[in-house]
């Protein structure tokens, strides 16, 4: 009898799925995002798009990169098109040595893992350490692909408070000593200390030492990831956590901001032992990273200023947050709060009260500018007054009449909510239904 009565649908799955029943329990953290709808109406010409995190790669030197790419096929072909080794190529964890010293970073090759973007580091690292139900700590919000992985390998995510200068030590403190407490295993915490995706903001130089204090006393990894490091606009990079940690810290990197994400090409430089499993997981995903991308980074980065290169990325990506900050400043009503980013590529804005930025987005939409509601940076549901901007990619007028959009969306929702009172639902409740992984976010 049984077998006739209908069976549960996981969630994200449609009837249409006939694989349903068959599917391992983690997929049900797999879900496409509901506004990931919106985001195909988004990415039309006529709307402009705040949501994307796609660096903007139109200065890169494509004559230099093709010619280093054509020269590599020619000269060592036969090596960039064959299988490499599990770890990555020797020559390239040298480079990446050498670009981890610019944030104070003394490591040996030895321990580099290259990995598939920094993305996969992330997936690499929650993979052999975490079971289904440990705890990972990430700040509050947090970067929506690491949360996809947490949710995939079934980890419980803990949200810490973050405020203008990062991850709240306090706070840290509070919510390990309440975990342990519980009697329940944390894995890692894992944070964005340099121009937070999606909050904008930096773990001051200050908090830097106590966070890795607080996290060698509990016995917690600290999970590092960085790609936006050296794109402070005014400033000096930061130094890595990992710079003076080298025991309880894995830190993870990119060339997808400082070069060009087609090439896949991020790191991991982990604890000696640490290091030879994210081999042996790395062999197990993928035998090894692939060999043309690592030797077209390793021989663009011999061959190009690449230095000068993130320079002019810096001054670009500067005049693109000067553009947001100055459209805010001069258009947004006066209860909407924003952080002024120091680098990278996001500002993370509140609403006025009682404001539901998910709910505000089709209409948002419709008015032809689009952004990523903060609820889609949560694992718990809230965010629902927050919306991650970002300016990376628009020209600065584009921002600006992206800007004076998303503010006439606001003012209508302001005065639908004086007409009819509670005409959108109130934060938090009203974020409730995480959206979910989406990989069309970055
Ligand atoms: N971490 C953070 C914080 C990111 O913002 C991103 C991409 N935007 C990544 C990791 C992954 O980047 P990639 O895989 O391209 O290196």
């Amino acid at each position: 009898m049984s077998e006739h009565l209908p069976r549960p649908r996981p969630s994200g799955s449609t009837r249409l799925d006939g694989y349903v029943d068959r599917y391992a329990a983690r997929t049900r953290g797999m879900t496409a995002s509901e506004i990931r709808a919106l985001f195909s109406v988004a990415s039309r010409p006529e709307v402009v798009s705040l949501a994307g995190g796609m660096p903007n790669i139109s200065g890169l030197p494509l004559d230099v990169v093709g010619d280093a790419v054509e020269e590599l096929v020619r000269a060592r072909g036969t090596v960039a098109m064959q299988y490499g080794s599990g770890q990555g190529d020797p020559r390239l964890r040298e480079q990446i040595c050498d670009v981890m010293r610019l944030e104070g970073i003394e490591a040996h090759p030895d321990d580099v893992v290259v990995t598939v973007g920094s993305q996969q580091a992330v997936d690499l690292v929650t993979r052999i350490f975490c079971d289904p139900g440990d705890v990972v700590i990430c700040e509050a919000p947090s970067y929506v692909g690491a949360l996809g992985v947490f949710k995939a390998y079934e980890c419980d995510v803990v949200h810490v408070e973050m405020d203008e200068h990062g991850l709240v030590p306090q706070a840290l403190r509070d919510a390990i000593a309440h975990v342990q407490a519980a009697g329940r295993r944390i894995k890692f915490v894992y944070t964005i200390p340099n121009y937070h995706n999606p909050a904008g903001v930096s773990l001051s130089p200050h908090r830097r030492p106590e966070i890795l204090e607080i996290c060698r006393e509990a016995d917690v990894l600290v999970l590092e990831d960085n790609p936006y490091g050296l794109l402070g606009f005014d400033e000096e990079p930061y130094r890595a956590l990992r710079a003076d940690e080298a025991d309880g810290v894995i830190y993870l990197g990119s060339f997808s901001k400082t070069f060009a994400p087609g090439f896949r090409v991020g790191w991991a430089l982990a604890p000696h032992a640490v290091r030879e499993k994210l081999v042996l997981a790395q062999e197990s995903a993928t035998l090894c990273p692939p060999s043309f991308s690592q030797l077209a980074v390793s021989a663009y980065l011999e061959r190009h200023d690449w230095r000068g290169q993130v320079k002019q990325f810096r001054e670009m990506y500067r005049e693109r947050r000067d553009a947001m900050v100055e459209a805010l400043d001069d258009m947004m009503p006066a209860a909407a709060r924003w952080n002024v980013p120091t680098g990278g590529f996001y500002v993370w804005l509140t609403l006025p009260p009682g404001l539901d930025a998910k709910a505000m987005l089709p209409r948002a939409v419709t008015s032809r500018v689009a952004f990523v509601p903060g609820t889609a940076f949560f694992a718990d549901g809230f965010g629902s007054q927050s919306m991650r901007l970002s300016y990376c990619y628009p020209t600065p007028e584009r921002i600006r009449e992206g800007v004076r959009r998303l503010v006439g969306v606001i003012e209508e929702e302001l005065e639908l909510r004086e007409t009819f009172g509670t005409a959108v639902p109130l934060a938090p409740e009203a974020g409730r239904g995480y959206d979910g992984p989406h990989t069309d976010l970055t």
